[in-house]
């Protein structure tokens, strides 16, 4: 029998325990109804094992970007879910979104409009623009008897990431305004919006990256580990340079990783000469260009050079090894490689 060697490849490890701890302690935040958002394949970590687990953990609403997205989710959680699509109904999805039972979040009159007249009896929600100007009805073109039959409807917040701007409060308000006096279920907030406070909650919330251990969410549990293995090491001499462009100059006797994973695996090129492995404890720092499916690391310091080094971890979080790279810890995870052996526990 064929076994494929994984020893060549990183080792993600994805905690599914701690995302359901994670997606409990937010709905703690909240005396209203908590979905889960799992678009972009579950934020890089799996959209069919991470639905699964938060499903059995209680989730009964989930939410998608596209109607692509609801295919697998459907496939994997069953009919009885309700799952919501953030893009509506677009031109070409209507077969699909009527097969999967999905729920389009209709996000301009010209949706409203295709909804009603290519699939009047199957269920829909409304997305208003409140100012983020992304997606969404604006006001000028929303009535509140559009939201007559609606299941949810929902706005998003541009900056819910910071408590104190003034956009929150002003989202709020023009959310408040445009839903005065409608019978409909209304959502605002994602994992940002569920921190800044109740009046932010409404009847439904929508977390996505507190989930998956990331910021805002500073309680959160690390959810993802990556274990990336040491193919070679070497010994460069003082004047010798490391990789591509030869942007690492050794100034002294240096011990070399030659470390599996590169930017074909999410560990962006911005990373180059800036992010730090771990050896257990003890810090490494990455030297020289990221390459495709490769990395440098500076291992001198270490009595032995361990089997894998890590990249995320308890030593490294997401948000921390995005600031690295100046990024986001949303990109880190939805970046992750196809390449590595996934680990569910
Ligand atoms: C991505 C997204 C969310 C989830 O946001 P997080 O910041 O990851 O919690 C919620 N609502 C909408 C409309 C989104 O696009």
């Amino acid at each position: 029998m064929f076994h494929p060697d994984p020893m060549g490849t990183g080792t993600l490890h994805i905690d599914l325990t701690a995302l359901v701890d994670n997606w409990r302690a937010l709905d703690r935040q909240s005396a209203t109804d908590t979905g889960a958002v799992v678009k972009a394949d579950g934020y890089g970590l799996g959209a069919g094992r991470v639905s699964k687990a938060l499903a059995e953990a209680g989730v009964r609403t989930f939410f998608v970007a596209t109607a692509e997205e609801a295919t697998a989710l459907r496939a994997s959680l069953g009919p009885d879910p309700v799952i919501y699509v953030f893009s509506g109904h677009m031109d070409g999805e209507t077969q699909t979104l009527s097969d999967l039972g999905a729920v389009p979040l209709l996000n301009s009159p010209e949706q409203v409009a295709r909804h009603q007249s290519q699939l009047p009896d199957h269920p829909f929600g409304l997305q208003l623009d409140t100012g983020m100007n992304r997606l969404g009805i604006e006001a000028s073109d929303w009535s509140p008897a559009m939201s007559q039959d609606a299941t949810l409807v929902m706005s998003h917040l541009a900056c819910a990431d910071e408590p104190d701007h003034p956009a929150n409060a002003a989202q709020l308000k023009a959310f408040l305004d445009m839903t005065a006096g409608i019978l409909a279920p209304r959502s605002l907030a994602a994992t940002g919006g569920i921190l800044l406070g109740p009046e932010y909650h409404f009847d439904m919330t929508r977390p996505g990256v507190g989930l998956y251990g990331g910021l805002p969410f500073a309680g959160a549990k690390p959810v993802v580990g990556l274990d990336l293995p040491v193919i070679q090491t070497r010994t460069v001499d003082p004047g010798e340079a490391v990789g591509y462009a030869q942007s690492y100059v050794a100034d002294s006797k240096r011990v070399i990783a030659t470390v599996s994973g590169g930017y074909a695996d999410g560990l962006i090129r911005a990373m180059s000469s800036t992010a730090t492995l771990y050896a257990g404890e003890t810090p490494c720092p990455l030297v020289g260009r990221v390459s495709m499916d490769l990395i440098t690391v500076d291992v001198t310091h270490l009595d032995d050079v361990p089997t894998h080094l890590s990249i995320l971890g308890p030593q490294q979080s997401v948000d921390q090894l995005a600031d690295a790279a100046g990024t986001i810890g949303y990109e880190i995870l939805t970046s992750l490689g196809h390449r590595y052996t996934r680990s569910y526990a």
